[in-house]
């Protein structure tokens, strides 16, 4: 079902409006600074479209994981200062996250304005998805906008308890801008792909992104593994891994895939290895059968960057989540790297390119080519969920376009 977005609404008809927005300001901190403010960035289209149609604007977020206490180190007003920066207007903060001394101030505001309430994790009835905390939210104004797609795969009170509530009381909950795109883009490229379409899927842990692989082999031409999980892969061939990272636990279902991928699963052919975790480690080139004794594989062979690169320089539509290898340290980066080129290089081209992870979206950067992709997304787990062809709850509780 398609959901009612922003741009769904005449911005006539926000004028004078209390409107509700859920956005995803969860930045990291790094001694009480904001290290990354990609999130803020991306929440500002939504929030410069309400304020510039004269909405008064009540600003729900979390941040971090507080457990349901209140932890002054979590508090969003550095969010509120920087926000207002990027924003180019004022952003009052209002310290607390719900409740009579919430909404006194939101009650009398004047048009245009933006307020953030305190970081919604510090209730214990955010993450439990509380009815009434979200009715309290709801009370607030008669429009909700959810533009939170990094945590719309969780059932939140401030999220699907919200938007459920917002309807129970005849009031609209719709998809804000960022949230629109994720879908679109996320969505778009499963639906019809132009071919060929290739997937790649890296990084730790294969046990993560079971789901995902299982659902895109079937839909794309080619499924490219690389990063840690292509180890389990092959142990689950027979072949010594070394002192490799390999998941035991999901050797089975490795096998599984190697069975219902046939062609269309392709891994690596040969693999750096070293050592130790290093760039002074004693650093070598080898075939996948040569691994042994003490060998870590950190990062695809010259051979599988090759192959990985040519496949996606030819692809129309593709896919990316997780790292090659350990793109952290520079002697292990060249496979991520030039899969960020490969693929930067097919959207020059035309093709559709989208990007999932938080930790390939800080590859990409750290390669220059974000610009260059079709879309990068915010939401690692949720993007994760809707490639797997799961729904995904704070987009399901929003009203139907009809
Ligand atoms: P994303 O956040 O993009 O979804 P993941 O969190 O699944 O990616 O995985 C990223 C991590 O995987 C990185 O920290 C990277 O160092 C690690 N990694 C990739 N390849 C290997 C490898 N061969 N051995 C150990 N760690 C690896
Ligand atoms: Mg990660």
């Amino acid at each position: 079902m398609i959901k009612k977005t922003l741009s769904d609404v005449d911005s006539s008809a926000l004028c004078g409006r209390t409107v509700i927005v859920r956005a995803d300001l969860n930045v990291p901190l790094e001694d009480g600074e904001i290290s990354d403010g990609q999130r803020i960035q991306a929440s500002l289209p939504t929030l410069t479209e309400l304020a510039g149609a004269g909405a008064r604007v009540v600003l729900l977020s979390h941040l971090g994981r507080p457990k349901g206490q209140v932890n002054p180190e979590l508090s969003l007003e550095p969010v509120a200062r920087r926000l207002a920066e990027s924003l180019g207007h004022p952003v009052s903060f209002i310290p607390f996250t719900h409740g009579g001394k919430a909404s006194a101030p939101v009650a009398n505001l004047p048009e245009g304005s933006v307020v953030l309430l305190e970081n919604t994790r510090f209730v214990p009835g955010e993450t439990a998805n509380d009815s009434e905390l979200a009715e309290s939210w709801a009370e607030l104004g008669d429009l909700f906008v959810n533009d939170a797609f990094g945590t719309a795969h969780r059932a939140h009170a401030s999220t699907a308890g919200l938007a459920a509530a917002m309807r129970a009381k005849g009031g609209e909950a719709i998809a804000g801008h960022l949230m629109a795109q994720e879908l679109q883009f996320l969505e778009e490229v499963l639906r019809v792909p132009e071919r060929p379409f290739v997937a790649i899927i890296g990084g730790a842990k294969i046990s993560s992104k079971i789901g995902v692989i299982s659902s895109l082999l079937p839909r794309v031409d080619r499924l490219l593994i690389g990063g840690a999980m292509a180890n389990t892969f092959f142990r689950a061939l027979g072949l010594d891994t070394g002192d490799s990272l390999v998941e035991e636990d999901s050797l089975d279902t490795a096998r599984e895939l190697i069975e219902q991928g046939g062609e269309s699963l392709v891994l690596p052919v040969d693999c750096i290895v070293a050592d130790e975790l290093s760039n002074d480690a004693d650093v070598r080139a080898v075939l996948r059968h040569e691994v042994s004794g003490r060998d870590k594989i950190l990062d695809v062979g010259p051979e599988t960057r090759e192959r990985f690169t040519d496949m996606i320089r030819g692809a129309r539509s593709i896919v990316w989540n997780g790292p090659m290898g350990v793109f952290e340290i520079d002697a292990f980066a060249q496979g991520t790297i030039d899969v960020a080129h490969a693929v930067a290089d097919a959207c020059d081209g035309g093709a559709l390119g989208v990007l999932g992870g938080g930790d390939s979206a800080a590859a990409a950067d750290r390669a220059g080519v974000v610009e260059r992709l079709t879309h990068v997304s915010t939401g690692g787990g949720a993007s994760l969920e809707l490639l797997a062809g799961a729904r995904l709850p704070g987009v399901e509780a929003l009203t139907d376009l009809n």
